[in-house]
């Protein structure tokens, strides 16, 4: 282990990491599958958005000199409705047309006035205000043709799923999502239902590490949790590097004599780190298993969890070039002591609440890395920098879930 990186800053051990790939491939896929998919090609406008000019509201369109001294009085000449293109009448002045929302301005009208500001009577209408130029939804004032829209590394959101539908894309091209591979390891785990005899817990973190997985758009292949074992761990490690693109693992890469992970990755395995500058989480290690990367996490819940998203997730991200998902930082004025540590990035959890300025953040909650509860019940993690003070009033940054 000598001249293996040790307890190494977050950001030198993400540069690490990224000095490893995996390949990926692409496939196309219809928009209804598209949900939090990543985009795997740049996407370039067919069309105006609009694509022609249109009105805003339900009412009528007219000249707007017409209407400069209200009341006004128009003849009503025609009604169009959306999607009626053809032969479209010609407005003259002392003249209106009835359109509905999202109908095609007629030539020679450049202003519309809504519904609920006018009186029909007979086939006249009068306007009881002046009418609105800005009613108008101008060809191209959202979106260009042949502008690009959205980039290859984009995550699907049901938003950007309506814009590819926008632009004239019924199907994308996506990444094939990665077969991330998770194995946590430790005697004492038991599957939740199960008779727990006396010393063991049920093993929670492949559940929490397969949701993490799926969030950022891959598929988890959670495997049965193993015992503190050398010899099923390299036959897990073995079957794991043979189906899947990633190995994740959880528990057994501390100090102690029953961390196999990080034993059995010290004789047989390439060790890339091991130790990280964060609390919690310190303890991971990466490197290679077979040719296939792999992600020893601490077992600690809260730690395992941690190390995914600071960790794990960024390196993810970073092989498809996708613009960060998970992270949304953000400042935070404190109303509570946080500790932070001296030689660590300190991610406490703290909740957040709006306030008029800004957001407020405390933490409330039993920090123990063991303590699942203590992510559920909270909003944020904070940013402490290595002996930072984090004292009621100070501002500091946070990351939120
Ligand atoms: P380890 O990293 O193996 O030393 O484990 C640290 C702590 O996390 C111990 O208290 C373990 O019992 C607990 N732990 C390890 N793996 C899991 C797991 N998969 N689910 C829940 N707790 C775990
Ligand atoms: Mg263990």
């Amino acid at each position: 282990m000598a001249d293996i990186p040790y307890f190494i800053s977050l950001d030198e051990a993400l540069e690490i990491t990224r000095e490893v790939g995996v390949e990926l491939e692409t496939e196309k896929t219809s928009l209804d599958e598209a949900h939090n998919r990543i985009l795997a090609e740049d996407l370039i406008s067919k069309v105006d958005d609009p694509p022609f000019d249109n009105s805003a509201m339900d009412g009528f369109a007219m000249i707007y000199e017409d209407t400069l001294n209200p009341p006004t009085t128009l003849e009503i000449i025609a009604e169009v409705q959306a999607a009626h293109h053809e032969n479209l009448p010609s407005v003259s002045t002392g003249q209106a047309t009835r359109v509905m929302t999202g109908a095609p301005i007629p030539p020679g009208a450049n202003s519309i006035l809504q519904i609920e500001k006018c009186e029909v009577i007979g086939g006249r209408v009068k306007l009881l205000e002046q009418s609105k130029p800005n009613f108008i939804r101008k060809q191209g004032e959202n979106l260009k043709k042949g502008e690009t829209i959205l980039k290859s590394g984009e995550y699907l959101t049901p938003e950007k799923i309506g814009l590819c539908a926008t632009i004239g894309y019924p199907t994308v091209e996506v990444f094939k999502p990665l077969k991330i591979a998770i194995i946590s390891t430790g005697d004492e785990l038991k599957s939740p239902g199960d008779e727990l005899n006396p010393g063991e817990i049920y093993e929670s973190n492949s559940y929490g590490l397969a949701g993490l997985v799926k969030s950022i758009g891959h598929t988890p292949v959670r495997m049965n949790s193993m015992a503190d074992n050398l010899g099923d761990l390299r036959q897990a490690f073995n079957q794991a590097a043979e189906g899947c693109d990633i190995i994740i693992t959880s528990g057994g890469v501390s100090m102690g004599e029953y961390d196999l992970v990080r034993s059995i990755m010290e004789t047989e395995g390439q060790i890339k780190f091991w130790r990280i500058r964060i609390r919690p989480g310190s303890p991971p290690l990466f490197g290679l298993w077979n040719n296939t990367p792999i992600f020893g996490l601490p077992g600690n819940p809260v730690s395992s969890h941690i190390v995914f998203r600071m960790l794990v997730a960024p390196w993810i991200r970073g092989l498809t070039n996708s613009i960060d998902h998970l992270e949304k930082r953000i400042k935070v004025k404190l109303t509570t002591k946080v500790k932070s540590t001296k030689d660590c990035l300190t991610l406490r959890r703290i909740s957040i609440e709006a306030s008029e300025n800004g957001f407020i953040g405390h933490q409330k909650i039993h920090q123990g890395s063991g303590n699942l509860a203590s992510l559920t019940h909270s909003d944020a993690l904070t940013l402490l920098q290595p002996g930072q003070s984090a004292e009621p009033g100070d501002w500091i940054d946070a990351i939120l879930y």
